[in-house]
């Protein structure tokens, strides 16, 4: 019988990946009807509000740092993209931080990482300097929900907006409406401005 594929296949491919994805939680905070894991779609699993295990996430990482490390590993100095998906993933944060604190304690020095995310927002202002620090590229799943809820504040706000605020402008908007709790400091909002701009992009 002819072989397609075999295991050195697989370990040399792990050993040069570009992305790893973690699907964190398969819970959400949220119900968007367009949801693929929705109404309207019948092809997933099950949505059982379950949390990925870091120990096996790690046990995992620690795998691939072994083939990243070997000399199937081909691609040097090459950047990892690591990536967190959810449901949610914001509704387990602490599952981000291990992974990232295993991964910049790693001393993987075959590797460069960069973090990102995939998140419906609403929990962001609790974990955004975390996002800042360690130079998170964010895709906001509903930024159009976002910028309509900033844009729709009053017909001359949103006459405002339509004229050409930035888009971080918007985002204090709706922040400042939607969540009583957030609390800015100017500095704070002039870090976060520059990086929304840098970072972020959504659907
Ligand atoms: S935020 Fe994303 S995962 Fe959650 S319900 Fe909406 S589309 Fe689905």
């Amino acid at each position: 019988m002819k072989e397609y594929l075999k295991s050195g296949d697989i370990k040399k491919c792990l050993a040069n990946t570009l992305q790893v994805t973690f699907e964190v939680t398969d819970a959400c905070n949220l119900r968007c009807e367009y949801c693929g894991y929705g109404k309207f779609y019948s092809d997933y699993d099950d949505r059982k509000n379950q949390r990925l295990s870091i120990e096996k996430s790690i046990r995992f990482l620690d795998y691939l740092i072994d083939l990243w490390k070997s000399t199937l590993n081909t691609s040097i100095n090459q950047n990892v993209y690591i990536s967190f998906y959810g449901g949610e993933p914001l509704m387990n944060f602490s599952f981000i931080q291990s992974i990232v604190d295993h991964l910049l304690n790693a001393n993987c020095n075959t590797r460069r990482f960069t973090f990102s995310m995939t998140t419906n927002a609403i929990l962001l202002n609790r974990y955004m300097k975390y996002f800042i620090k360690h130079n998170f590229k964010l895709k906001i799943m509903n930024k159009n929900f976002v910028l309509k809820s900033a844009t729709s504040l009053s017909k001359g706000e949103m006459k405002n907006v339509k004229g050409g605020m930035s888009y971080c402008d918007r985002l204090q908007e709706w922040a400042n409406t939607y969540y009583q709790d957030v609390r800015i400091s100017d500095g704070d909002w002039d870090d976060w401005g520059d990086y929304w701009d840098a970072h972020c992009s959504g659907n």
